[in-house]
């Protein structure tokens, strides 16, 4: 390690920093950055859950985004990994490959990133630093009860099929950024403008609602690639299929105001929401929505193979970007 590779760690991620900015503590981190290894004392009867996620600048997040929407969304995707599981987070390592020293960058970067940590108590612990296009790597562990586990594998005939909330902005927030599709939006506020942008650079993990939907869903998942495309994978790991309903899609607050053909479309296949998607016995739903009333159900889930979507008409719908056929 050279000696600005140390002063950088030494400067924006290592103890004194965290504590001061975070006043982070976790009694299971027993070394963390400065060593060859951070050494963690597990809970007992405690299972542990991984995930590891990278962003690169250009191609997970337009390159004029700011340092405390990357970090925050580098961080933010793999807790919503651990959310889509019902895990509990714990420890985090980061992988930060940089063009160059840029201070304010990092200070800002490293600012993002405690806040968030400290909002979920989970401890950055080690990482490794290199010189390159600019790209960050989080890996993340969090705690899962035994027998735990949120899996895509386990939607069973008759489930219901819902989300924990409104979809779509992010998809918005992404055409705004990179400046395309301008004319759609030329209707929007500001403020919707703001509120799609802000649903793309700082989205927010689902970490209690996956904790509380731990024993209860029979399956799930994170929205990162678009409804359709990601409760596909649900389907398809479950082998059984589903009905979606559209009048019932929770669409977030700037869709509301587009086009219906649009927003539909956004909702369907927009990526980057990160709300969880999940399915759970009809007997158990009125109970979670009672706790949950921003928990929504779309539709229900099918011994038929396949993805159909249905108007409030019974009419069934076919998306401008592939439709249940996809996977049928
Ligand atoms: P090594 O040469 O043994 O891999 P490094 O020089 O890469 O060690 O890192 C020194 C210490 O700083 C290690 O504890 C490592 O975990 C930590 N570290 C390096 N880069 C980062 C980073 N970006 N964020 C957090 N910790 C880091
Ligand atoms: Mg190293």
């Amino acid at each position: 390690m050279s000696g600005s590779e140390f002063q950088l760690i030494q400067s924006y991620f290592s103890e004194p920093e965290q504590a001061l900015q975070s006043e982070l503590s976790r009694s299971d981190v027993l070394l963390g950055i400065g060593d060859d290894c951070a050494i963690v004392a597990p809970k007992s009867q405690m299972n542990l859950a991984f995930s590891i996620d990278t962003l690169v600048s250009g191609v997970h997040f337009p390159l004029n985004t700011s340092a405390a929407a990357i970090a925050h969304k580098a961080l933010a995707v793999n807790l919503s990994d651990l959310a889509a599981m019902g895990a509990e987070p714990a420890w985090f390592t980061l992988s930060l490959t940089l063009p160059d020293y840029d201070e304010t960058w990092l200070h800002q970067f490293s600012q993002s990133l405690f806040a968030l940590a400290r909002n979920n108590n989970v401890h950055l612990i080690g990482g490794d630093t290199s010189h390159g296009p600019l790209s960050i790597t989080i890996q993340i562990c969090g705690y899962l009860e035994q027998h735990g586990g949120l899996k895509r594998s386990g939607a069973k005939v008759g489930d219901i099929v819902a989300v924990t909330g409104a979809l779509g902005a992010a998809a918005i927030g992404l055409d705004l950024a990179l400046e395309q599709n301008r004319a759609l939006y030329a209707d929007l506020s500001d403020n919707d403008k703001q509120f799609a942008l802000n649903a793309l650079n700082f989205p927010q993990a689902r970490i209690a609602e996956g904790l509380y939907l731990q024993g209860i869903a029979h399956s799930a998942l994170d929205i990162s690639d678009g409804l359709i495309a990601d409760l596909g994978h649900i389907l398809q790991a479950s082998n059984v299929g589903a009905e979606l309903q559209l009048d019932k899609l929770p669409l977030a607050t700037p869709l509301v105001n587009l086009e219906q053909t649009l927003a539909r479309e956004k909702a369907l296949t927009g990526g980057d929401d990160y709300e969880l998607c999940f399915t759970l016995a009809q007997e158990d739903w009125s109970a979670v929505k009672q706790k949950h009333p921003q928990f929504i159900a779309i539709g229900i889930i099918t011994e038929e193979k396949g993805l159909r979507l249905y108007t409030a008409e019974r009419q069934l719908y076919h998306t401008h970007s592939g439709g249940y056929d996809h996977f049928g």
